[in-house]
């Protein structure tokens, strides 16, 4: 049976410098764990025919579909602030980009499918683990609204990988808008190729950014495009207490949307310096630091794009200063914006911001669960019954104080009590990958129990309702329970 993607490859058709042709390497016994159907259909792709064994084999790396153009993207990047000059897909394969139900274009890319030129030191190769966070982190990320790279299938390979210890090795099919980094572009500007950077440049203004080719100036345009997408991303992991943990410039994405799944997590306490990530000595990358880090990465991009900034040189710079002065801005009307509606705040009032922030800093203080505090306030918004909320403080009496206060703000407000707590449970959600249900999957599926992993999809792509069923998803780890440190 010859399996046919409807593949095009515009990425594929810029120049020869941009990507390394590179097929995936076959391996031993590949198996579908999970396919994500409604992508497939999606993506104009037969599930059946995923569900196949070709299909099977193709997702894991050990055919090829008709259509495919195998590459390895080249990209440099800031890790942890040092520049490398040269990194590219190490482990991942784009096999080629397909037009969505949507009219969207999108990269269908194979993550741990062997080795490339750009692997440097590494295998080539993902370990079970973190292809199933990645998997369940993603998607659990779209069905929250928050823009990002999915998830459509995931395979072992059997074929084990040596971590610290011997795991199972896995595929991830991963699909992007597309898989330009802050990092592609600093790959050519690194080398002083202004046409490498123009050529992407363009490229991704065709793609992503398609109203900035008829603006006066396009590439200021893009830099402006690319810096609301980031403030506004930012802001919405904020909301939801998500922690990136690498936000390396090259895991920034040129699109807009939350990419590379690593040692990423949802926080459970509200912490503004939280932080996960093994690799992240510094804390450079915590909960409250992400905003500041997306700034800084989006001024790397800015110092790529300033050759294609026409004007003399000085100008050029207080332009892209300009642009990027608009971050904060940004940032924080949207950030003010998603904390008003968590707390069911239609209209504006002077001391909006003061009370939120009173919130904050009681729930940080009162080590107080992010999640459900907010999920419980929206019921205290309805029926008033406040002693759920109270008990995520280790002092209540923090909560009944600050309550006092909302209460008397919320009776300005035009708004029913019903419409609020509508609004509310909208953007407060009752669900998210929680670190300990995400390890406790990770544990039964290495002992080829999957279960748990099927339940945690479905109990995560609705997380903005109540299901009785699994209320105990909606707890925060009992202190046994409790993950300190990720690894990806
Ligand atoms: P990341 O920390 O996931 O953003 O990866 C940083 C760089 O390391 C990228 O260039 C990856 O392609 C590369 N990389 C990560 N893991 C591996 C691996 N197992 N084999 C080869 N390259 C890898
Ligand atoms: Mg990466
Ligand atoms: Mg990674």
């Amino acid at each position: 049976m010859t399996v046919h993607f409807p593949f095009q490859h515009t990425y594929a058709a810029l120049p020869a410098n941009f990507f390394a042709r590179v097929a995936p390497t076959p391996v031993a016994a590949p198996r579908l764990i999970k396919l994500n159907r409604a992508l497939a259909v999606h993506l104009g792709l037969d599930p059946d025919v995923l569900e196949s064994p070709e299909g099977a084999e193709i997702l894991a790396g050990k055919r090829l579909p008709e259509g495919a153009d195998p590459i390895a993207m080249a990209y440099a990047g800031h890790q942890f602030g040092q520049f490398v000059p040269q990194l590219g897909d190490g482990r991942a394969i784009l096999l080629g980009e397909v037009i969505d139900k949507d009219g969207i274009r999108r990269d269908i890319q194979l993550k741990g499918s062997g080795p490339t030129p750009f692997s440097r030191r590494g295998d080539g190769r993902a370990a079970l683990g973190p292809v199933l966070r990645e998997y369940i982190v993603s998607e659990a990320m779209f069905a929250l609204g928050i823009p990002t790279t999915r998830s459509l299938a995931a395979v072992v390979t059997g074929e084990g990988v040596m971590r610290e210890t011997m795991l199972p090795g896995a595929v991830l099919t991963r699909v992007a808008a597309s898989h330009v980094r802050v990092g592609t572009f600093q790959f050519f500007a690194a080398r002083g190729d202004t046409d490498g950077v123009r050529a992407l440049a363009d490229h991704v203004i065709a793609r992503h950014y398609p109203d900035v080719a008829r603006a006066e100036r396009p590439y200021h345009a893009l830099l402006e495009g690319v810096v609301a997408r980031q403030a506004d991303l930012v802001a919405r992991w904020l909301l939801v207490g998500f922690i990136h943990g690498v936000m390396n410039t090259d895991n920034t994405s040129i699109s807009g949307e939350t990419i590379d799944y690593g040692p990423c997590a949802f926080m459970d306490e509200y912490n503004p310096a939280q932080v996960f990530s093994s690799i992240d000595e510094f804390g450079r990358y915590a909960y409250a630091n992400q905003p500041r880090i997306a700034l800084w990465n989006l001024t790397r991009l800015a110092e790529c794009l300033l050759p294609l900034f026409s004007d003399e040189q000085d100008s050029a710079i207080e332009q892209a200063q300009f642009i990027l002065g608009e971050f904060a801005d940004k940032f924080t009307a949207a950030y003010q914006a998603g904390l008003r509606k968590k707390i069911g705040l239609f209209t504006t009032r002077d001391g909006d911001e003061a009370l939120i922030q009173d919130l904050l800093d009681a729930m940080a203080k009162n080590t107080a669960d992010f999640t459900l505090t907010f999920r419980r306030l929206s019921d205290a918004a309805g029926d008033g019954a406040d002693d759920k909320v109270r008990d995520q403080f280790t002092d209540p009496a923090a909560y009944d104080e600050w309550a006092t206060r909302w209460r008397k703000r919320l009776a300005d407000e035009p708004q029913s009590a019903a419409e609020r707590q509508a609004m509310m449970r909208a953007v407060n959600p009752a669900f998210i990958p929680r670190n300990h249900r995400v390890e406790a999957v990770i544990a039964a599926a290495v002992n080829n129990d999957y279960a748990p992993f099927e339940e945690l999809l479905r109990v995560l792509a609705k997380p903005y309702e109540d299901h009785p069923a699994y209320a105990a998803y909606t707890e925060p780890p009992l202190p046994d329970q409790r993950v300190l440190r990720t690894f990806c």
